[in-house]
């Protein structure tokens, strides 16, 4: 399998796909590995994940270089994401213990009523490129503390650095037969299907979740999925500093490229606030500096894969051909690499593709409402429902509006963001289950209750 780099697309390097016998071979091994894995203390695994986090600092540098030449982000985003990765591995270090340790219920008149989190054994983990650190990191961290071994399969389009956090795994002590890779792309994928584990875990896009889902159904074991979303964003008539934010949303729309599963998708903006909120948005758009994702104050990098500029393409055609206005960007770049323009498209309606599809892309609509009430009825209008989001001066009136959205996340004057210590989750056609918080830590393991009479 060849490693192309996004920005150039040159060839980095040709990499062994894994068939389905090294596979079982893996997955045999792995069995083995996870009975004396589960066996070492919680204290011994944390060690071991401790290690994992301190070199991720050391080897930053690295990591951030290989990362940009295969996805094609700016190396300051490859940099944040690792220290985000950081971040996460840190809560879930200091709160292990808090939620996987034995839990009393009840203790009296000669019973005892306790809850024990049990390891689910060998889980399989098929991931995502966009944050191959952040969407790994949700999963494999927290199922190496709880006792499990884990078949980690990475993107095609993120296979260094899988390869990467395999090493450093293994460099921080963790066992050779706790941790394996599957490389390779969507076939790697059916073989792991057709094998059987303890649990999948995937992060990755709705068609291929939905997919997952069925086909581990019959297996009768945990199946958690992470999946996209059509996250909208509304702006109130309240908002104070409508330059601020502008600048605000415009980067949850666009970091990354708009290649985030919480991205803002859709933003609907109330018609008092309105003229002056699309002035200052493109305005923060035509700011943006486009370039090799290796070069000093560029934001807007390449994408990763080539096939969305053709999807970016179709959405912006058939908005305009439906009557939206284009008011920047709108076409992918000529010549090498898969960039394209940061596009801002307005007189947007909700049947368009680009208002009900994920664009996972620098590309936006953004429609005028009259008022909440019609900003909550097209905001929930999706078959989607990870996050949403509102700005307003008043937070009991963007809760209000929250409460009515179908989302697994709400925000308030914030926007694509995620934090470890609360629980992701999606809804509908964004997933299901959660990971981070004490349902992700817990979400790895399978709970005996003991009833203990003396
Ligand atoms: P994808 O569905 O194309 O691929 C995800 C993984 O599934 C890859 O490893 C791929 O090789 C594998 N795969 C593909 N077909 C398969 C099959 N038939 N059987 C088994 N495995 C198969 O998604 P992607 O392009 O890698 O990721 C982008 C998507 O992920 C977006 O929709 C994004 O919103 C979503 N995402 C969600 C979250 C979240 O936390 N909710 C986070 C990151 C990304």
């Amino acid at each position: 399998m060849n490693i192309v780099n996004p920005a150039t697309e040159e060839i980095i390097t040709t990499v062994k796909e894994d068939d389905s016998k090294s596979l079982s071979h893996k997955r045999n091994l792995l069995k083995m590995g996870q009975k004396n894995w589960a066996a070492k203390t919680l204290q011994e695994r944390r060690a071991v994940i401790a290690k994992f986090y301190e070199l991720l600092g050391v080897e930053r540098e690295q990591l951030a270089a290989v990362l940009t030449s295969e996805v094609g982000k700016p190396l300051q985003q490859s940099r944040n994401e690792i220290n985000g990765a950081r971040n996460r591995i840190s809560w879930m270090l200091d709160h292990v213990e808090q939620y996987l340790s034995d839990e009393q219920v009840t203790d009296a008149d000669g019973l005892k009523e306790q809850v024990s989190y049990e390891p689910l054994g060998v889980i399989c983990n098929i991931s995502a490129w966009n944050y191959p650190y952040l969407v790994g990191v949700n999963v494999f961290i927290p199922a190496l503390l709880a006792g499990n071994a884990v078949m980690y399969k990475p993107s095609e389009y993120a296979t260094l650095t899988g390869q990467e956090i395999d090493r450093l795994l293994k460099q921080a002590g963790l066992p050779e037969d706790v941790f394996k890779m599957a490389i390779g792309g969507k076939e790697t994928g059916e073989h792991l299907l057709d094998m059987n584990f303890d649990g999948y875990f995937f992060t990755g896009s709705y068609k291929t979740g939905k997919h997952i889902y069925e086909r581990v159904a019959p297996k009768m074991v945990p199946c958690q999925l992470e999946l996209g979303g059509k996250d909208p964003l509304y702006v109130a008539d309240d908002v104070k500093d409508i330059n601020a934010v502008a600048a605000a949303t415009a980067d949850g729309a666009f970091y990354n490229n708009g290649q985030s599963c919480c991205a803002v998708e859709r933003i609907y903006v109330h018609e008092k606030v309105y003229d002056d909120y699309i002035a200052a948005f493109v305005n923060e758009v035509k700011s943006w500096k486009m370039g090799p994702p290796t070069q000093d104050g560029v934001y807007i990098g390449a994408l990763t894969r080539k096939e969305q500029l053709d999807v970016l393409e179709r959405q912006v055609k058939e908005a305009q051909e439906n009557g939206a206005v284009l008011l920047a960007g709108g076409k992918r770049i000529a010549g090498q690499g898969y960039y394209f323009e940061p596009t801002v498209l307005t007189q947007v309606t909700n049947h368009m593709k680009l208002m009900q599809e994920e664009s996972f892309g620098p590309i936006i609509g953004i429609m005028k409402v009259n008022d909440d009430a019609e900003a909550t009825y097209l905001m929930q209008d999706t078959a989607y429902g990870l996050t949403a989001s509102v700005y307003s001066a008043s937070m009991e009136r963007a809760k209000q509006i929250l409460k009515q959205i179908d989302s697994g996340t709400g925000y308030w004057n914030c926007c694509d963001r995620v934090s470890a210590g609360l629980p992701w989750s999606g809804r509908r056609h964004s997933g299901i289950g959660s990971t981070l918080s004490h349902q992700g830590l817990r979400a790895f393991t399978k709970t005996k209750a003991w009833h203990l009479k003396s």
